[in-house]
Formats: structure tokens, C-alpha cells, sequence
């Protein structure tokens, strides 16, 4: 068993690294040789994890450690175990879709625009026909992904059913020892607890959104908004805030390196502008399980650049953190969520003022407004993540429903947003995730309740979550085990409970 794993081990991470790396230059340069080459070492490593075989009575003599290692490689193949028609077909899509991602860039009135530029434009632009334009503009991808999107669902439920699934979301949840149950329950907690909060600060926004624009408050259609999809809201006063990225980057190496993590390589390392064919979302690729850890982002110099940032060191630090004496295989976060957890935590630095304008040297005008507002853009957020859960959920479960019409219930019913004449579209099929990064979204609202659970759980114990020895221990019990133990052992280690959704809903209540 030892000798097998770990002959295992070092192929999985070879195959791994290269397919990672092709990944990274992928996602960063938009370049199609880079994208047939990630193709092939994706195969590569999935066609590996689906030959793997051993013994059962092998299992027997095992250590704890190595029946780790089988139950996390177990749920790795989940994903290969089908036939290798299916598997090709499945990465040849995935790659293509990807690809086609990284390179998109919206058309309003002859003029190619990046997400960027869209957001800027609908955060000053008051002529609301142009509004309507670069709002239907930033969704003109949907059209181009959704039938291939549709053909990797139906895969994907095809391996699901041949795994004994009912559905690929379902097989994801088990694998990442996650359960519809815990989702329905943080859901009622989460609409019980905030619809009303969520509903006094959409008004909120209304007024000043009608004020803004000089326009009555009679509906409630997504351009009106600062983003396309309504997931997220950072007020006039918000993004007024001057800021330089690259003189902020030698503070945030201080700070972090008093909270015991080295970023400054990570820093160098990293690729934080806009570029022609790179890839519009922001991530952190752990390239070798060894210490290649790469950032990149596409930073707009602004509160929210520095929110971004943060919450990607947030991941990197994470993946730095986890022993690498452990087998290849068990360095990796214990759960997607945890490290979103942290991401989010890391993020919330930028909610406080006093920290903030230590940053940046410059004094924040009314504090208190600009941390109530921070905490309504989490709450619009939180929102408009149930809207995604919930219809991917229904994606798996039946594709072959309406989907533009479920998207659009589900919007009015969770975000409150008006349904627009033009509502037939398939709008859903802009978020990449739902692509390139499938039954992923719930890790966002699962990572929110934990970084407000961590964060009160630190603060009791230490006064203060972001202090050294706060982070020394979310660096020994959360970091360190790798995926070693389980996502539910390692909560307990550091919060001395079960996930609890209370912390979120008082943190954001009204
Ligand atoms: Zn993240």
C-alpha cells in the first residue's frame, strides 16, 4: 500500500502540474495553442486517476492516513469514471466554453468593452436607453455558451446515473461532503432570518438609485443597477475612494507578515491588470501543491480592487499554509467553502474604515456609513448567490424545463428585481461559473457563514480576529491538515461547533 501510493502520488502530481500550469497560461493569455495544450494534460490527468486500481484487502493493513488518501482519490474519479468518449467530449467542451470566456469582450455601439469598462459605465452613465444597451451587451455571450452548456450537463448526468447518483449536483455535494439537506436549512435560516433587511436595503438603494438618476422608483429592472447581474452594490461614495494599487502592495506585505504569511512572492508572482484575452473572473491557481501559488485578477483602482485582492491572497495564503509533508493528494483545502471562508474573512478587512484608511492613507468620511454599506453589499451578494445555487440546483435536476423562465422566477422571487420584456433569452448562461467551474456557487454562501462564524468565534477568544495569534491558530487547525481530516472535524478543531448560519444573519440584520 505505502509503495503504491506513493508511486501514485508523485504521477498524480506530475500530471497535475502540468495540467495546472496549461491552465494558468490558459486563463492569462487567452491563447489557443495554451488551450489544446490544457486539453490534452486534463485528459492525461483524468484518464490517470481513471486507471488507477488496488486491492480491497489492500485497504485492510491500511493506516488512517493512507484510507485517507484512497477516500479522497475515490471522489477525485468520481468525475472519470465513465467511458473515455465521454470524458474527451466533456473536457473537449469544458475547454472550448473556457476559452471562449477568456476571449469574450462586449460590443455596445462598435466599441469592444471589458467587464471592467462595463462597470464603470454603469456606474456614472445616466441615460437609461444606453443603460438597457450595455446591459444587454455585457449578457451577449448567453446565447453563444448555453447549447454547449446544456450538452455538458447532460454528460455530466450521465456520469452522475453511471455512479449511482440521481444527478450530477447531487454526486458533487457527496463528494465534497456536503448534503442537500445542509443547503435547504442554511437557506430557510438565511431567508428567515434577512428577507426583511434585504428588502429595506433594496428600497434603500431604489431611492437613492431614483435620486441619482433623477427617475421615478417604479420598477426595478437590472440596468438601473451598478452590475449587470445585481451581485453586488458599492455606492458613489464607495467608489470615490482614491486609490493607488501598486503603492498599496508593500503595506499589505507588512500586514500580512505580521499576521505570520509571506505574500511578497506570491505578490510578484502575480498578474493583477486587464489584458487582451485574459480571463475576466479573478483566481488563485495553487500550480503544484508546492508552493506555486498564482494570482490573477483584473484590478480596477478602487475599494472593490482592493477587496478582490484581498479576498484572492485570502486563497493563497490558505494553500500556503497546508504541511507540505503531507501526500500530494491530501494537500488541498479540507472544503472549497473553508477556503472561500477565508477568502472572505481576508476580504472583510476592507469593510473596516480604520484599517482602510490606514491603507491608504487617507481619512474615510463617515465611517459608519461606509461600514453600513459594506454590509449591505454583502447582503446583496448573499442574495444574488442563492439566485445561482438555487438554479443550478433545478439545472441538474431537470435541464430540459424553461430554464430562461426559471432564472427570471427565480431572480424576482430571491433578488427582487423587475423581469424585462426581453426575458427569453438564456441570460443564466453568462455566469462562466455554471461552465467552467460547475456546483461551485453554494461554496460562496456556505464560505460567507463561515468567515462571519470564524470571524465572532476569533474575536471572542482573542479580541481581535486579525491579530497573529488569531491567525496562528486558524493556521495550525484550519490550514495546516490539508484535507487530512474532514471539513466537519476541522470546524469543530477551530470554531468548537457545527457551521452555524446565526453569526451571518446577525452580523447583516437591520
Ligand atoms: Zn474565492
Amino acid at each position: 500500500m505505502k509503495s503504491f501510493l506513493q508511486n501514485l502520488n508523485e504521477s498524480l502530481q506530475r500530471l497535475h502540474t502540468a495540467s495546472m500550469h496549461a491552465l494558468w497560461m490558459v486563463l492569462t493569455t487567452g491563447r489557443k495553442e495554451w488551450a489544446e495544450r490544457c486539453e490534452a494534460e486534463e485528459i492525461a490527468y483524468q484518464e490517470a486517476l481513471a486507471a488507477v486500481e488496488w486491492q480491497p484487502d489492500q485497504t485492510g493493513k491500511s493506516n488512517r492516513c493512507e484510507r485517507r488518501q484512497l477516500e479522497i482519490l475515490e471522489r477525485e474519479r468520481l468525475d472519470s469514471r465513465t467511458s473515455p468518449e465521454t470524458r474527451r467530449r466533456i473536457s473537449q467542451v469544458w475547454n472550448e466554453l473556457n476559452v471562449q470566456f477568456a476571449a469574450y469582450r462586449p460590443t455596445s455601439s462598435g466599441k469592444q468593452l471589458t467587464e471592467q469598462q462595463i462597470l464603470r459605465e454603469l456606474l456614472h452613465c445616466p441615460d437609461q436607453t444606453y443603460r438597457k444597451q450595455l446591459w444587454q451587451a455585457s449578457m451577449g455571450i448567453g446565447q453563444h455558451i448555453a447549447p454547449k452548456l446544456l450538452e455538458l450537463v447532460e454528460l455530466r448526468n450521465q456520469v452522475a446515473r453511471q455512479n449511482g447518483f440521481d444527478n450530477y449536483y447531487v454526486m458533487k455535494l457527496e463528494s465534497q461532503e456536503l448534503s442537500l439537506d445542509l443547503l435547504d436549512s442554511l437557506f430557510t435560516a438565511l431567508r428567515k432570518g434577512l428577507d426583511s433587511s434585504y428588502q429595506s436595503i433594496m428600497a434603500e438603494i431604489d431611492e437613492e438609485l431614483a435620486a441619482k438618476w433623477k427617475l421615478p422608483k417604479k420598477d426595478r429592472y437590472p440596468w438601473r443597477y451598478p452590475h449587470p447581474f445585481v451581485q453586488e452594490y458599492y455606492s458613489d461614495e464607495q467608489s470615490s475612494v482614491p486609490v493607488d494599487l501598486q503603492s498599496i502592495q508593500s503595506k499589505l506585505i507588512d500586514y500580512f507578515h505580521n499576521l505570520g504569511f509571506a505574500i511578497a512572492e506570491m505578490l510578484a508572482n502575480a498578474n493583477l491588470t486587464s489584458q487582451d484575452g485574459k480571463a475576466q473572473t479573478n483566481f488563485c491557481l495553487h500550480i503544484d501543491r508546492a508552493g506555486d501559488i498564482r494570482i490573477s485578477c483584473n484590478l480596477d483602482p478602487s475599494v472593490r480592487g482592493i477587496a478582490i485582492l484581498l479576498h484572492e491572497l485570502g486563497h493563497a495564503v490558505y494553500e500556503q499554509g497546508i504541511d507540505r509533508t503531507l501526500p500530494f493528494l491530501l494537500r488541498q483545502p479540507a472544503q472549497l467553502f473553508l477556503s472561500e471562508a477565508v477568502a472572505a474573512l481576508m476580504e472583510r478587512l476592507a469593510l473596516d474604515p480604520h484599517w482602510l484608511s490606514w491603507l491608504l492613507d487617507t481619512e474615510i468620511v463617515q465611517p459608519d456609513s461606509y461600514r453600513r454599506r459594506w454590509q449591505n453589499n454583502l447582503l446583496v451578494r448573499l442574495y444574488w448567490t442563492m439566485t445561482v445555487v438555487s438554479f443550478e440546483r433545478q439545472l441538474y435536476e431537470n435541464p430540459g424545463q424553461p430554464l430562461n423562465r426559471l432564472w427570471w422566477d427565480l431572480v424576482e422571487e430571491i433578488q427582487g428585481l423587475s423581469r424585462p420584456l426581453e426575458w427569453d433569452y438564456p441570460y443564466w448562461a453568462c455566469k462562466p461559473h455554471l461552465t467552467t467551474l460547475p456546483v461551485y456557487y453554494q461554496n460562496y454562501l456556505l464560505g460567507e457563514c463561515a468567515a462571519a462564524q470564524l470571524q465572532d468565534s476569533l474575536n471572542q477568544r482573542y479580541g481581535c480576529w486579525n491579530t497573529r495569534e488569531a491567525m496562528q491558530q486558524v493556521q495550525e487547525c484550519v490550514f495546516s491538515p490539508g484535507i487530512s481530516h474532514t471539513w466537519s472535524d476541522i470546524w469543530q478543531t477551530v470554531c468548537g461547533s457545527t457551521l452555524q448560519s446565526e453569526p451571518i444573519v446577525e452580523q447583516l440584520r437591520k
